[in-house]
């Protein structure tokens, strides 16, 4: 016997990873070129030189003895103090080394947070469309999970829906902007509200609500003077995680980190947890050699600037087929309405294009589909017949 949610995770698959392995074979068959994998984030822009000079200057100057050793399980101190001068230096915030625990990723973030703070029975609230992950985690630690669906058309949060609710139980909400899969980003305006509202039912509750930042696309905005609300500076109970998979290219790498604020109440006791939730879990000591190079690269980004050139090409040529969809300020996702009531139907019949989207139920929001254009501009602009003609066999 085995427990039954590993067993039923196992057999059921990541249906994204699923779509993408289908890419992959159907790309033998018929060649690359004549295949639209649209399935996963996988960025196509190449990391950034430095990425690799820091990693060659690091295996040739560093000591093998010191660089392949264990280091403490929160990651090395020294490199947990470069990233929080990095956020200090652009949030105005005063971190150190204390509030932070270097991670596999944002993956291995977010698994531990959610074991560091879930007691069974405590509801998280998911806005959707969301990442489906956030469910797996979160629901094998006990947690109930209560979707808010973001408001349809533009998605953003719906303030009173959110409040509606939220009960006694409610331990987290998570917010992840720029939006996975939607590409929305929260305004100040937004953050501001929610956490206004949050403080109003923490007191109520008598209890923490914690607000579960996500941001791994943090520096994927397209929106000119678009500014991103860093949301420890607006709500004390945020817990922020972080990946250098996305804008630095190094999703492989597994390389990100969570943050605990000193204005997180209980901050020793949250961090004491979180610390506890990474040795329970396995996820000690983040790769060595990747600690080594993080305090080299933590302003540096690969050039992100294809995305927002897929963006607009695709935004444009999409809405004259007659797709819908709302306008994304970040990530690399867009977020189409399925022709059909049935995304499932959608995707699969998209498949006969030779163009693979993942359904929205895959996100909690059916009825949709996302289009993920982290792939070369050349790809998006061999795609575009295919795409058209996916519309047309529904219009026609
Ligand atoms: N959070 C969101 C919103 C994501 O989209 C992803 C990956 O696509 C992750 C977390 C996990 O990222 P990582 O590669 O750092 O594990």
């Amino acid at each position: 016997m085995f427990p039954q949610d590993a067993l039923q995770c196992g057999k059921e698959q990541n249906p994204i990873r699923v779509i993408s392995e289908y890419a992959a074979k159907r790309a033998q068959e018929i060649g690359a070129e004549n295949v639209f994998n649209f399935s996963i984030g996988n960025p196509n822009v190449p990391a950034p030189d430095i990425v690799n000079q820091t990693l060659i200057e690091t295996l040739q100057t560093v000591p093998a003895a010191q660089l392949h050793s264990y280091t403490p399980a929160p990651g090395l101190s020294w490199v947990r103090d470069a990233v929080a001068q990095d956020l200090n230096r652009r949030y105005g915030t005063a971190y150190s080394a204390d509030d932070l625990y270097l991670t596999a990723g944002a993956s291995g973030a977010l698994a531990i947070v959610m074991k560091a703070i879930l007691l069974p029975g405590d509801e998280v609230i998911l806005f959707a469309p969301y990442y489906p992950e956030y469910a797996v985690y979160g629901e094998s630690f006990g947690g109930k999970m209560v979707t808010v669906p973001l408001r349809d058309g533009d998605f953003q949060i719906d303030l009173a829906a959110l409040e509606a609710a939220i009960t006694a139980k409610t331990k987290m909400v998570v917010v992840n902007s720029p939006n996975n899969p939607a590409g929305t980003v929260f305004s100040q305006e937004t953050i501001t509200a929610l956490s206004e509202l949050l403080r109003r039912k923490q007191a109520e509750c008598g209890h923490p609500i914690y607000i579960l930042a996500d941001e791994p696309y943090r520096e994927l905005l397209y929106g000119e003077n678009l500014v991103l609300p860093f949301i420890p500076n607006d709500y004390d109970n945020t817990i922020y995680t972080y990946s250098y998979s996305k804008c630095l290219s190094l999703p492989g790498e597994r390389i990100g980190y969570i943050l605990v604020p000193p204005q997180v109440q209980d901050h020793k006791d949250v961090y004491a947890a979180v610390c506890g939730a990474g040795r329970i879990l396995g996820y000690v000591n983040e790769s060595t050699l990747f600690q080594y190079m993080l305090p080299k690269v933590l302003d540096k980004t690969s050039d992100l600037s294809i995305y927002k050139t897929n963006r607009d090409l695709l935004l444009t040529e999409l809405t004259k087929y007659g797709y819908e969809m709302a306008k994304p300020d970040g990530a690399f996702y867009l977020f189409l309405k399925s022709p059909e009531a049935d995304d499932w139907a959608f995707c699969e019949r998209a498949k006969q294009f030779e163009v693979m989207l993942v359904p929205g139920d895959c996100f909690g929001y059916p009825g949709y589909a996302r289009l993920s254009y982290c792939v070369d501009t050349d790809t998006v602009r061999r795609a575009l017949p295919a795409l058209e003609a996916l519309m047309k066999s529904y219009t026609e």
